[in-house]
This record gives structure tokens, sequence and C-alpha cells, in this order.
């Protein structure tokens, strides 16, 4: 297509989803809000059923009618509060023509609720009642409650069929290969992609390096591993007597414990399913119906305790329930993995498509998105053991090597592989402790399984492994918990420390509280003390990483200033990089090498930067160690043995009364074994096995996350579990219900109120349809007389100086010569006299909208305005080293007007014009900046006598907003003007002397700068 993509299938496909996809279903992360809540954009409305009437009376099933469906719909979708949002939704469905009252006879929500929960349960049951249905169409994929049993080590040797069992209850599941029967059937998987591909891409701009084509990575279906399972599909011979096309099922599986509510200890462990035949864009939103629940883990019930002490006449140990709640995941994880899942994963099952073709299913299993302690958990790998990684087996002293040569050849070499000799260790160490009785730790287990840290815990995806499966491929890096929540947090905090012990923590929290917020929520406004890093998730450590260079610049010596800038300029790349959402070979490339410089750096800022600064506890962490310390002894007494390292304090009993004589905070020094950094090497090959790092991050599944709390809620407490299920399964059938019907329905259009507006008159910017390159109002009410407007300031204000001549020479030009663009071109004073504005007016405007496509081929969104996110960056005319230049808007503002010229009026009717007035930022070459520096680039002001200062601007050239952030080093000069000035906000008399420009802000802007970006 014109950004010059294309795709290599295997074979000739048999559906492709991406046809039907509009620009509207391109838009999503920046669409405005409110149409995200609405409506899915993800429907549209060129392919969905046949419309006939009894398709359509079919789909409010099992209610009566449209009314019932609607009611029942808003009652249990959406959000529980009584929200303005949700009211307007109620009232829309009121207004509409599917509420009629005579519908409401009898209805009583109690008993439609228990009835749509018995449809819920037994589906078929209440099928073959009410009409004959295929059975495809009638989902079973409900909730099923087990028990799981587990072994208990009691030291005790035991006969093989005598080993004491526990048995905990309450584990709710759903069955795998329903689920999939019922996603693969339903209307909304049209999108789906049944054959996988790689996707190339070839630059349109000449001269540049990729002659050939770059692969491109994006989505679990372009990538190699769902590319090369789909191949071996094939070439498996096919089921006796099946023709049918054989289509990889990518699953992708997240598992996270999260806590319910703010207060108390209720807490939920779900497993969720998504799946990669669908867009990870579509995945991540979470109206999409896109996650499956899957199971509800339980965890270890306090009766347990109680056993144990029957069985031992003592408490368990700590290793014995480290143990047990490792045979419990993997219990349920046997219980998930049942036979009728083990015939599909060979035999495949046969679904009817949404397009009417018969196709045979094959579940195959890419990722599994979980935090470390989850992942070592799934792993059957000990926590923090010698071999500390569930991928490889790297030792533990060998984690600061990340990023050099050999270290990505012993990534490979000693890649952690699944095998039956791994399974027969395993064997030998559980017989030793079921039947032998020795400890989970004694000697001998260790003997088995130390070298490899395994554990004596069968792993339930080992049942795989005679499909040729490795379950340590699938453990792939969490980008979230290990590297904005890991690895940078871990290296900010010691940043803060190095900051703390030269005194300058006033200055820095005074920098990160000045920096201006960017975009919707890109960059939000820092707390009163960012220091304090006190509540923050890892959206806020993106922030904070986004905009250290200008805080930190300057704070130290100019020696260690020069390392920590660097490190910080790389660290963001390699953040903006290892988050990218669309890859190619070449940034693959990028990410590698800068793997490399990032480790480097960072063994060099612990070894000699950090040498210099006697860094102590922050007095959070300081609090934190004492609370511990506080609680440690106490919690010994109920019989657990507190395993403690001999490193560490004697617990000092420190009662109130012990408070006053004050310990100096402790050292603390910046340590660099950590897993978390280990993982960072692992991003490329995932990459290119499973796709870019968004589409398994776990934060999808911290938005899922939302949903279930949002249960818990509604529940009475009593039995949340329970009561979770019934709402999880009541809103995602209605959810399915709805995009099925939405393809009927004709999509209005909606207006969005501006996002933040306090201002009671100001215009609210309808919706802007993603056509239009930029969008401003066209309303007349802010009307500004050209000639008060000059009148309102001091003569010499050099804003407005020959603000009308120049405006006149501006129209003049893009009127005369509309292909041509940008000013210098002169014209006579007697040309410019035949510029006339309507009425004298500018009719002023607070917004414009900008759509630009991103680096990922999709749409992105910029809003500017006057008062806070004022800049803009446009293609450079003049400049040959650098591709931008900067600016200002001052004012938003359109003019009618009408030029009469000597031979033949050229515009009889005025035309309305839009115009920016802009002040101009230059770039400060003397400053070395760019990638190869490791420096932001470096903008100032024009003096104000320079005719360049001012000028005005076709909101065509406007590229995107700008994050711009004040030099805060250099401080402020009103060397420029002096004066109060239009040019600058009321009340302000002073500018930055510099500014940086953000190249780190988000993804986009990132790749506007490096290049590469394929949908620039
Ligand atoms: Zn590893």
């Amino acid at each position: 297509n014109s950004f010059g993509l294309y795709r290599q299938y295997p074979n000739n496909p048999t559906h492709n989803p991406d046809d039907t996809i509009g620009l509207q279903d391109l838009a999503d992360g920046t669409a405005p809000k409110a149409i995200n809540e609405t409506q899915p954009s993800s429907i549209s409305r060129l392919s969905v059923i046949p419309d006939d009437c009894t398709s359509i009376a079919q789909s409010y099933f099992p209610f009566r009618n449209s009314t019932i469906f609607g009611l029942m719909n808003w009652m249990w979708t959406g959000s529980a509060m009584k929200s303005i949002c949700e009211m307007k939704n109620l009232i829309d469905f009121l207004k509409s023509d599917k509420f009629k009252k005579e519908d409401l006879d009898n209805f009583d929500i109690r008993s439609e609720t228990s009835k749509f929960d018995k449809y819920l349960d037994n589906p078929s049951a209440f099928h073959s009642k009410q009409s004959p249905q295929p059975k495809a169409s009638s989902p079973k994929d409900g909730w099923h409650e087990s028990e799981v049993r587990i072994l208990v080590p009691d030291l005790k040797p035991h006969k093989k069929e005598d080993v004491p069992t526990f048995t905990v209850p309450g584990l709710l599941h759903r069955s795998i290969v329903e689920i999939i029967k019922a996603t693969f059937s339903d209307p909304a998987s049209r999108f789906f992609h049944y054959t996988p591909f790689k996707s190339f891409w070839r630059s349109n701009i000449e001269g540049s390096q990729s002659e050939q084509g770059q692969r491109i990575y994006d989505e679990l279906y372009t990538c190699d591993a769902m590319f090369s399972a789909h191949e071996e599909l094939q070439k498996q011979p096919s089921e006796p007597g099946c023709t049918l096309e054989r289509v990889v099922v990518g699953m992708m599986l997240w598992s996270d414990s999260t806590h319910l509510a703010s207060f108390g200890t209720a807490s939920l462990w779900p497993i969720y399913l998504y799946f990669g035949n669908q867009s990870k864009y579509l995945r991540g939103k979470p109206k999409a119906g896109a996650c499956h629940h899957l199971a509800y883990l339980p965890k270890l019930p306090s009766n347990f305790w109680d056993f144990y002490f029957a069985l031992t006449g003592d408490g368990p140990p700590e290793e014995v329930l480290t143990h047990c709640r490792r045979e419990l995941m993997h219990a349920v994880w046997a219980l998930l993995l049942d036979t009728e899942f083990m015939h599909a994963y060979e035999h495949g099952i046969v679904i009817e498509c949404p397009d009417g073709v018969f196709r045979r299913f094959y579940p195959r299993i890419f990722t599994y998105s979980a935090d470390y302690p989850e992942k070592i958990l799934l792993a059957t790998i000990r926590n923090f053991g010698l071999c500390p990684c569930p991928r490889c087996l790297i030792s533990k002293d060998k984690i600061p090597d990340v990023g050099k040569v050999y270290d990505d050849h012993r990534r490979n070499t000693t890649s952690r592989i699944d095998s039956t000799a791994r399974n027969f260790d395993i064997n030998t160490a559980r017989r030793f402790i079921y039947e032998n009785g020795e400890g989970v730790k004694s000697a001998a287990v260790e003997r088995v399984l130390r070298d490899k840290s395994f554990v004596p815990t069968t792993n339930a995806f080992s049942s795989l492994l005679h499909f040729g499966f490795n379950l340590f491929q699938m453990l792939v890096p969490d980008f979230m918990h290990e590297f904005e929540l890991g690895v940078w947090k871990a290296l900010f905090t010691h940043l803060v420390r190095i900051i703390v012990s030269e005194g300058k923590i006033q200055e820095f929290n005074k920098r990160y509280r000045q920096i201006p917020t960017f975009g919707r929520s890109t960059i939000r406004k820092f707390s009163q003390n960012a220091s304090g890093m006190k509540k923050l998730a890892a959206r806020n450590y993106e922030d904070l990483l986004q905009c250290a260079i200008p805080v930190f610049d300057g704070l130290l010596d100019p020696e260690h200033d020069k390392a920590i800038l660097s490190l910080l300029f790389t660290i963001a790349e390699w953040h903006a990089l290892g988050k990218l959402r669309m890859h190619t070979d070449l940034t693959l490339g990028w990410l590698h090498e800068c793997t490399g410089n990032l480790g480097t750096q960072l063994r060099r800022f612990q070894s000699y930067t950090c040498s210099f600064f006697d860094t102590r506890e922050l007095p959070s962490e300081e609090a934190a160690r004492r609370q511990k310390a506080k609680k440690t002894p106490s919690s010994s007494r109920k019989g657990k043995i507190p395993t403690r390292k001999t490193n560490q304090d004697p617990p000092s009993i420190i009662g109130p009364e012990l408070k006053t004589p004050k310990a100096p905070p402790k050292k603390k020094l910046f340590n660099l074994i950590m897993i978390k950094l280990h993982s960072l090497g692992d991003y490329v090959n995932t990459i290119k096995l499973f796709g870019t790092s968004d589409s398994y991050s776990t934060q999808p599944g911290e938005l899922e996350h939302r949903r279930v709390k949002k249960y818990y809620a509604r529940t009475n407490k009593n039995c949340a579990t329970r009561q979770i299920t019934r709402l999880e399964r009541r809103e995602h059938i209605l959810l399915s219900r709805t995009q099925s019907t939405i393809g009927q329905e004709k999509q209005t259009g909606f207006s969005i109120e501006r996002a933040g507006s306090k201002r009671r008159k100001s215009e609210s910017l309808p919706y802007t349809p993603p056509e239009y390159h930029h969008h401003i109002s066209t309303s007349r009410n802010f009307p500004l007389h050209i000639q008060n407007l000059l009148d309102s300031t001091t003569d010499d204000d050099p804003a407005i100086k020959d603000f009308y001549p120049r405006l006149q020479e501006h129209l003049l030009a893009r009127i005369l010569h509309p292909t041509w663009s940008g000013d210098g071109n002169e014209y006579s004073d007697e040309e410019r006299s035949k510029v006339f504005f309507i009425n004298e007016r500018l009719y002023r405007h607070k917004v414009m909208r900008i759509n630009y496509t991103t680096y990922d081929v999709r749409l992105g969104q910029d809003s500017v305005n006057a008062r806070n996110h004022a800049d803009i960056m446009v293609l450079s005319s003049s400049d040959k080293d650098h591709p931008f230049e900067y600016g200002r808007i001052i004012s938003i503002f359109h003019v009618d007007v009408v030029i009469k010229l000597d031979k033949a009026v050229v515009s009889p009717t005025p035309v309305s014009k839009e115009v920016l007035w802009v002040r101009w930022y230059k770039r400060d070459s003397s400053y070395d900046a760019g990638f190869k520096k490791k420096r932001l680039h470096r903008l100032q002001f024009f003096p104000c006598n320079d005719p360049a200062a001012f000028g005005f601007l076709d909101p065509d050239e406007v590229i995107r907003a700008v994050h711009l952030i004040p030099a805060f080093r250099f401080g402020k000069t009103s060397n420029l003007f002096s004066e109060e000035s239009l040019g600058r906000a009321p009340g302000e008399f002073e500018d930055w002397k510099y500014f940086y420009v953000n190249i780190f802000v988000d993804r986009d802007m990132y790749m506007r700068f490096a290049g590469g970006g394929i949908g620039h």
C-alpha cells in the first residue's frame, strides 16, 4: 500500500480481516474517550451477518425484546456508579426507538436477572425450550467450581499410594476448549487472523538504506513463533477424512494476583486468556470483550495449617508452604489443561467461523505474562536461586554482563529447555520427598536439582512436552514490572539518593513540578514531591523517565553530570525502543545496540560514578525497614521459622520508647544483580518471536483488574469470587450481544466536550474526523478588531511590530501560491494593500486538533492551544542539520479575506483562512545534540528584534505538537524583551533562556527524530 507495506503469506489466506478496517478503526489510542466508551469502534458496518429479521430477534436472546435487553445491558455492563456518562447512556437508550413502554409489562429486574443467570449456567437446555438452534451458537463456556488435591510433604516415609493429600476447594474455572469454541464462532471474531503472515516494509523515500524490504514485527500473527507453528501444523498429516483448513489458535495467558479493595485483604488471583489471532489494538480495548477470564486461583486456605499440625504436630515451615503453593499452582494448571484440551491440541476442534466456513482449530500456547515471583512459580525454579532466570541458565553473578556479546551468546546456548531428562530428575527428587520423607530442601533433593535451580514440583505444562512444547519459552519478559517498575525504578531511586547526598533535593523537586504537561495524559502534572515517589504507578515512572534529563541537567559537578545525562539519555532511548509498537529489522538493531550501551553505562555508573557519593537510605526506605524490623519478631511467634540472612541486622525490637536515639540512615549502594536487568537482553529475540512488548506486557492485564475490582464492588463480599464469576458472565455475554447487534445500527456522530475546559464560554470542538489534517472551529464567537488588538499594547511590543502588513503578506502568499509554503516572499506595499479583511476582524479560537500518522501507521491526534499546549513543530526549510523547526502558538484565528487585483478579482467571494500566530524558536547550534552525543536538542527564542521572531503559519504545515521542557539549569532571562507583551502569557515578563526538545515524550516523537518510522 501507500506506505510501502506488503505481506507474505505461507499459503493463500481464506480470510483477511483487515479488508474491513476503516480509518475509524485505526484511531483508537488517541480518539477522544467518549467515543471509545459509547461504542467500540471495532465494529465495521461492512461485514455484518446478513440482517434478516430473525437474526435481529435472535440477537436479543435470551431476552424477550430490545427494551429488556437494553435495560439489562445498562444494568450489568459499564460502571456500577451513577456517573453522568452512565446516565447519559440510559437516557439515550430510553429515547431511542428500541425502547417501548409496553415491552416492560411483567418486567422484574430480579427474576429477569436470575433467568439470565440460569441461561448462562445452562444455555443449551434453555435453547431447546425456546427455539431449536444449532449447537455452535449456544455458549457453554460458563464457570465451573472444582477442587484440587496437593501432596503434602511431612518428612515421613510413605508408600506411593498413601502420601498425605490436602484438598483445596473453591477453584473457579472455565474450559479452555469451550472458550475457544465460543470465541471463534462469535461474530466479533471476524477480525481474527487465521493465517499468520510476515509483513515487510520498503521505504518510499529514495536514498534510504532499506532497499530490500524490511521485516516488520508487531502482532503475534506477524512474528516467527506463530508463523512456524502454522507451517508445522500444515506439515502434519491431516485428520483422517478431513479437508478443512487448519488454523493455529494463538493463546496468550496472563495471571496476576490483585487486591480487590483499597482496604482489607480481599484479593483475587485471576488467569486471563487472550487470543493472538486478534489484533493487539483490539485486545487492548477494555470493551472489546477480548479478555477471557479463565480461572480464579484459590489460595492455600487457613485450615491447611491445622491439617499440617495434625499431620506433624508442628506448624508448616516456610519451605513447605512455598512448596505447597507451587504444587497448588500446577495442580490448577493440570486441571485447566484437561484431556479435552490435550485432544484439541493434537487433533484440533472444528468450528464454524462467522464467515460460514468450517475450520479446524489447534490451540497453541505462545506467551504467559506474569511478574517475576509468579514466573518462577510457573517455571518451577527457585526464587532468585543460582540460576534465577526462567528462560536461561545464567548464574546470578553474571547478571551485570547484560548487553555484552558473550552475554547474548550465553543466553542462546544455555536457554532452558523442557525435556524428559529434566522431568526424570524432578520425579527422582519427588520420590525422595514423598516416599523417603526427605525435606523439601534436604541434601538429597538439592543434589539433584540445585545446579539448575529447579524445584521438586511437576510442571503442569510439561504435559505438552511430547508435542514439542517448551514451557520456558512462553515466560516472556514483562516490560512494565521489569523495566519501568524494575530497572528504571531502581536507577531512579539511586539517583535520588545521590541528589539527596548532594543536598540538591529541593531544586530537584522544584524542577519536576515546573515541567509542562503534554497531550491528553502523556505527561501528567508531577506531584509536589517527585523524589518521595509516593503512590506511583508504572506510568508515573514512565513520566519521570521521559522528563528526567532537563531535571538532572547541571545538578551535579560536571564530570558526573556528563555521565548521568548520557546514562539517562540511553535509558530513555531504551525505553522508547523497548516499548515500540511496531518494530522493523532496523529498529531491532538499534534496540540491540542500545542494550549494549546501556549495559556498559550502568556498569560504569555503578563502579565509578557511584563511588563518589555517600548515598543513604531515603526516608521512606528507612521507615519501611523499621516497619519490617518491627513486624518480623511478632510474626515468628506464630510458629513460623523466620529465615534470616546473616548479613542483615539482628532484629532489634523497637518499641515506641526506644525510638529516641535515631541511628543515621543506612548506607545504600547501587546493585546491578537484579534479575530484571538480565531480562533486558531478551527483548530482541522475544520481539522476533512473539511481537512487540506491548502485546504481552502485563499492562492490559492490569486494566482487566479494574473490571474485576468493579465487580467486587457490586458483590456483597460474601463468597465474592463466585459472585464475581456471575457478573463477569453477564457482562461478557451482554457485550458480545451488543457487538453483534451494533452493526445493524447506524453510527451516529458524537460530540465531545473538550476535556478539562473550565471556562464556561469556551467553544467546544466537535469530534474531529480522522480524514482531516487539522481541525479548528469555524465559529465567530470571539471576534477581535485588528486595530483594537494593535492599540491595546504598547507601541514597542515586538510581537506586533508590522503585524498588519505581515499578515497581509502571509495571506497573499498563501492565496496566490497555494503550493508554495514558507514566507520570505516579498510583496510591495501596493500588492499588500489589495488584501482586505472583512470587518477588519480576526476570529480567535482556543483549540486546534492535529491528526497525524504515527510510525506504526495508525492515527494520532494532538490538541494544541495557546494557553498550555502551545508548542508545535513544522518541517524545517532552512536548517540543513536538523529536520524540524519549532514555534509557540500565540493565537489561533481565522480571517475572512478578499483580494482584489488589478485585472481580475482573484477571489470575488471572501475566503476563510486559518492562521496561526507563532513565536519562533531557533535551535542552539552551538550545543552538540542528537543521538550520537546523547543529548537533547536545545532551543531558544529568537531575539525580539529579529524579524524572524514572530510570524504567521498555515496550520496545514504543523506536523504535531511538541513537548519542550525548560532548561532549568540556565534559568530565566528578561533580555529578550522586558515589557509585557502579547507574545507571552499575560503577567509573565521573562522567558526561559533555553528549552530542550523532549524527543522521548512518546514513541511517535522518538521515531520522528530517529527516523525509520513507517508512517512518517
Ligand atoms: Zn535469561
